[in-house]
């Protein structure tokens, strides 16, 4: 009986696989971030309905420039923590 149960807890997925959390090293921020992209070009699909109305179909937006990545609290930049915040965004 004890086996089966140790069977089981090793079964149950690891929830806390390499995840930390991104601290600003300047001032120790770990909540408010800015994301800042340069040369967005905002492009919106509108389809005409009988009645004259427009309903919005899609969002096309397209970003040329950079995306850098700041700290809420300080204004570091933490663009080198981007990547790791685009993995951990839900
Ligand atoms: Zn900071």
């Amino acid at each position: 009986m004890e086996l089966i149960h140790e069977t089981a807890v090793k079964k149950r997925p690891e929830t806390k696989k390499s995840a930390y959390r991104i601290v600003c090293p300047n001032c120790g921020n770990d909540r408010d971030f800015f994301e800042v992209a340069d040369g967005v070009i905002l492009t919106t699909h509108y389809v005409q309905n009988s009645d004259c109305s427009f309903t919005q179909e899609g969002d096309e937006s397209q970003i040329l420039g950079e995306i850098r990545f700041f700290c809420g609290e300080c204004n570091a930049d933490l663009s080198r923590f981007h990547q790791r915040f685009v993995e951990m965004l839900f």
